[in-house]
This record gives structure tokens, sequence and C-alpha cells, in this order.
């Protein structure tokens, strides 16, 4: 295993380490939890992390990212990180998210099974403890069931220039509260009418400490505790004791929840000094969420394309999530390259798409096999072909899998009388440093023998419908003497007769601008409307054995995977993951 580029996450992990601050565990002693037991002896070795998505769409290149860097570090570090599904939003997260979720996880290369439990943590399983929690902040003093309207509560909260009003139910006794808060819980009050804030500091410069609502009323079944409550606990005071109840060490979350550190920090300290959770407590760390070039990062925005049809769905070729990156021809390795090389800072940058490119590139040259496709056919007719080899007959060539990896054998296919060319390999009129195929020109067709152009065929329109080119003999590659006849040009081809059709998706950007959504325009309105092009090529006889989900560089135009859902069944269908050479792809 390479040595890992460092981070500030790492050196935090090191420091961690090294000073043993996770080596002296206390149990917290408090109310008993399903959790604590679950969780059994903490390690005190270890390093603990969490990957806390909402199950509530596919996950992007940015969790990407995030999934790189939490099981990364427990992985270096002989640590544990947990998957674990943030489900307190009773909203409806559907199962078909969770199973994508679980599947992208395990095929980026992670396992939750660390600790030889296989569990799955899940938010909702703590609603018990979170309530209890919040009946001891009551009778400790530091919160209060708040019974403003919610225009009241937004104007009495203050902004960054005014300090906060307390409310008239600030003062309330602990019995009142919690007799209100009972009554919440059993299903006595409506949705808005009630609900139950931390009390900690109207006049603080941070808002977020602004006597924050930790729980609120929302008669909403619940897709794993059913009708079970009707009150749910906000995200904010949520994440922090699913943190603790695990025993996360380092909670690694995006920079927007750096003015959330301070209540995270109070939360768990008043919980640990009524003996709740255990200690040291988990410490919140905040890092650059990644934005990539070209495409968006938004699961809302990502779900709109999908709804409204701009792409064919979440797996669409184009889009940014792990499911679309894979059947695009992305790999496990590539996407952990990328997080590596991109590495994790604490200021907000836009990654160049392209970053993501070279790192496929990097991965797939050492691995794909090469082959041959033309992918705008045009038909090429060696006019000498009977005299010179004999009519009918096919001239059997071959070439490496891998240039660079001869154990991997060779591919075969045949030279014929006609075999398939690119259009643009052909200029009636050359423009100057043009070397292919020209009336008079002599070029290699590569790992088959050198021809010389004669001249085209054209349609009405004006449109070459074939080109012609005599054999030149005793030219053949790997034969005595073929390097006799020099030319410039080396042509790549498909034989007419061994060729094998095949529909050929060439993806390009998902959006025309850089930053799309981030200007005066909606984002919709930046679409690339030419992000997809359909094209019929001709390929080698060994692409026509290509199994779906595997990939090729095809030469001279870059890497293309056979697509994982369309392709097989005699219907060979190819995605272009991406040219050879950096820029647009085109
Ligand atoms: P979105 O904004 O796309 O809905 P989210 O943050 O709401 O994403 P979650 O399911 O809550 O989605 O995310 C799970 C984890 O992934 C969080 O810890 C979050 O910090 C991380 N994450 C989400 N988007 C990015 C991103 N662009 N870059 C890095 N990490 C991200
Ligand atoms: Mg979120
Ligand atoms: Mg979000």
């Amino acid at each position: 295993n390479a040595p890992k580029p460092s981070n500030f996450l790492r050196g935090i992990v090191e420091r961690d380490l090294e000073q043993g601050t996770y080596r002296q565990r206390h149990w917290g002693g408090g109310p008993g939890d399903a959790a604590h037991h679950r969780m059994g002896e903490p390690d005190p070795a270890r390093i603990r992390t969490r990957f806390p998505p909402e199950p509530n769409g596919y996950l992007h290149v940015g969790h990407a990212k995030s999934i790189c860097l939490n099981f990364g570090l427990a992985r270096d570090y002989q640590g544990i990180c947990h998957l674990r599904f943030d489900d307190t939003n009773p909203e409806k997260e559907e199962v078909e998210y969770v199973e994508s979720i679980k599947d992208a996880v395990r095929w980026l290369g992670f396992d939750w099974d660390a600790h030889g439990t296989s569990h799955l943590y899940q938010a909702s399983d703590y609603f018990d403890f979170m309530y209890r929690a919040a009946e001891y902040l009551i009778e400790a003093g530091h919160a209060y069931v708040d019974e403003q309207t919610p225009e009241e509560m937004r104007v009495n909260r203050g902004d960054f220039s005014k300090p906060g009003t307390d409310s008239p139910f600030r003062s309330r006794s602990i019995d009142e509260n919690l007799q209100r808060l009972r009554e919440m819980r059993d299903g006595k009050l409506e949705d808005g009418k009630a609900v139950l804030r931390a009390k900690i500091d109207m006049a603080s410069p941070n808002i977020n400490l602004r006597d924050p609502t930790i729980y609120r009323i929302k008669h909403a079944e619940h897709h794993h505790t059913g009708g079970k409550w009707c009150i749910y606990p906000m995200y904010t005071f949520a994440h922090p004791i699913e943190d603790a109840l695990e025993n996360i060490t380092h909670s690694i979350c995006t920079l927007e929840f750096e003015d959330q550190r301070p209540f995270y920090d109070w939360l768990l300290d008043r919980l640990a000094e009524g003996g709740l959770i255990n200690t040291p407590q988990p410490r919140q760390y905040e890092f650059a969420r990644l934005n990539l070039t070209y495409v968006v990062t938004s699961k809302r925005k990502l779900k709109q394309l999908v709804d409204q049809g701009h792409v064919t769905g979440w797996d669409d070729p184009r889009m940014p999530t792990i499911v679309g990156l894979r059947r695009r021809g992305y790999t496990p390795e590539s996407l952990q390259l990328f997080a590596d090389r991109i590495g994790v800072s604490k200021a907000d940058s836009w990654i160049d798409y392209s970053t993501l490119e070279i790192a496929l590139r990097d991965d797939l040259d050492p691995k794909a096999a090469r082959a041959m496709a033309v992918l705008d056919p045009v038909k090429m007719v060696i006019t000498n072909w009977d005299e010179a080899m004999g009519a009918g007959h096919l001239d059997p060539c071959s070439a490496p899998v891998h240039p660079h990896a001869p154990e991997r054998g060779k591919r075969e296919f045949m030279f014929g009388r006609e075999l398939w060319i690119e259009r643009t390999d052909y200029e009636e009129t050359p423009p100057k440093g043009f070397f292919r195929l020209f009336p008079g020109n002599k070029v290699r067709m590569k790992y088959g023998h050198v021809i010389e152009c004669t001249g085209a065929t054209k349609d009405a329109s004006g449109q070459v419908t074939e080109v012609q080119a005599t054999l030149v003999p005793d030219t053949k590659s790997g034969t005595p003497g073929a390097d006799a006849v020099k030319v410039k040009g080396n042509i790549t081809w498909v034989g007419v007769a061994d060729g094998v059709k095949a529909e050929v998706r060439l993806y390009d950007r998902l959006f025309s601008v850089p930053q799309p959504g981030t200007g005066e325009k909606d984002f919709l309105d930046e679409l690339n409307p030419d992000s997809l092009k359909v094209v019929t090529a001709y390929v080698e006889p060994s692409l026509g054995r290509a199994k779906g989900d595997e990939k090729f560089q095809f030469e001279r135009h870059g890497y293309f995977v056979a697509d994982r859902k369309d392709h097989g069944g005699g219907r060979p269908v190819f995605n272009r993951v991406t040219g050879l050479k950096d820029g647009w792809a085109k």
C-alpha cells in the first residue's frame, strides 16, 4: 500500500492516537439503551468515523469523497467506520435509496463490517434515547417548551446586528416543562403549536446558540418507527447523540456545519455531565465539500434532472451520481485516486472535471484492453486486392491486447478488400500537416498493410461514400522488410468482413458552463444540449465478446465501457468514458 497523502484530518487522528486520547473510555452509566450494548466495549486503541447519509436520494461524487475520507481513515488507522442512515426525518425515505447507498459504499471498495458485526446503524433506533435525553435536559434546567408562534420565535431570535429576546415561556418550571413535553409526545398538541428548545443564550453572537429548537411536533408516520412518535428530534440535536451513542471519535462533516459545532459540543457536554453518554465524547471536524465543474452535486438538483427527464435516470452515464459514474465506466480505483488527489481542505473551491478524467485515465491505462473501433465509418475499397491477394482472401492480422503486457496475448482480426475507416481520415485536398488519406498518399493501416489512396466517390451532396486505395505489396506489419516503405500516417480500421456493428454513446459534459446554477441563469438552462451523441460504429471482433462493464481503450479515441445495462445478447453498446487527452472530448 502506497503511503497516502497527508491532510489536516490525518494530522488530528495521528495526534489523538499518539496522545492516547481514546484509550481511557468512561462509561456514561446513564439510562440503559440498546445502542450501548450493541456497541460492545469500545476498542480503546481504535478511532471510529462514520458516513451518515440521509436515504433520500442516490449518492454523488461529493459523497464519494466523504466515503473515501471516512472509510479511508478507518482503514489506514486500523479504526472502524460506521455506515449510518440518518433517518430522523419522518419524510418518505425509500428502501430503493437505502439499497443503492449500500451498493455504492461496497462498490467503492469499503465495508462497514470491519468490526465483525455487519451492523448497519440507523438513527431512528435512538429515538427512545433521544427523548430520554430531552427530558434530562429539562430536568437539569437546560431546556424548555416554547409555545410562541413560529413567527414570534423568528422575530425574537434577533439577528447578527442585535441580540435576541427571551421567550415568555423560557422561565417555566421544570415540572411544567416536563408535563408539556409529555403532552407533545402523547399527541395532545398539533404540529407547530410548541417546540422544545435548548436553554443556552439568547444574546449569543452565534445565532445557533440562541436557544435552538431540539424537538418539534410532526404528526407523521416514520418508515421504521411507524406511528410511535409524533415528535421528532432536529438534526442538530440528533446528530451529536448518534455520534456519541456509537462511540464515534472523529465526526467529520462539511464546512456549513462549522457554526453548529458550539452546539454540538454544548449538547454533548451537558449529556456527559448527566452521565448519559460515554467520554471522551466525539469531536466534530469540518472540511470543504466537493464542488466539481460541469456538474451539480446536490441531491435536490439531481432529482430534478431525473424527474423532469433531462437524463434517463439516476444512473444516466452523464450523472455525477455514483451509479452514473459507474455506468459511464468509472472504476472504484479511479474515484479513490481522485479523492486522494483532491485531498481535504478547509477552504471551499471548485475542482476541475478534468481531474476526475485524469484519475480515470491513470487507472485504466495500464488495465484496459486495446481495441480498434471506427466511430464515423466510411468504406474503403482496396481496388487491387483480388490481383494482389486473391479474390475473397482475408488476411489475418494481430495486435497486442495491451502494449505493455505481452503476457495478455493478442487480438486477431482480418484485413480484406473492404475496410471501415474514419470519415475524418480522408481529405480530398489535405490541409497542411495532414498525413492521412488523400489521393496519392501512402499510409499504414495499423497492424496491417501499407496502402496508397487513389481517390473517393461522392454522392450528390458532396459527401464521401467510398474511399479507394491500392495495396502496396510486401508491407504487412511484422513481416521482414515491412518498413521499407516509409509513411507518416497510421490509420485505425475495422474489417468489413469481421467487424461488429455497435451502438456507441458519445457522452460529453452534462452542463455547458463550469459552475452551473451559480450565476444569473437557472441551472436547467445551462444544460449542454450536445451531452449525448449516439453513433453506429464498427468495432473489431474482440469487442463482440466484451462483457457488460468491461473497459477498453479504443485506439485513438479514448476509454469506453460496455454498457452494464444495455450491452449484451448480440447487441453491443459502448459508452465513452473519456477521450485520450485532456479537454473537451469532441
Ligand atoms: P446534498 O446536499 O446533495 O443533499 P447532503 O449533504 O444533504 O447532500 P447527506 O446524505 O446528508 O447529503 O450526506 C452524507 C454525507 O456526505 C454528509 O456527511 C456530507 O457531509 C457528505 N457530503 C455530501 N455532499 C458532499 C460534497 N459535495 N462533498 C463532500 N462531502 C459531501
Ligand atoms: Mg444532509
Ligand atoms: Mg442536502
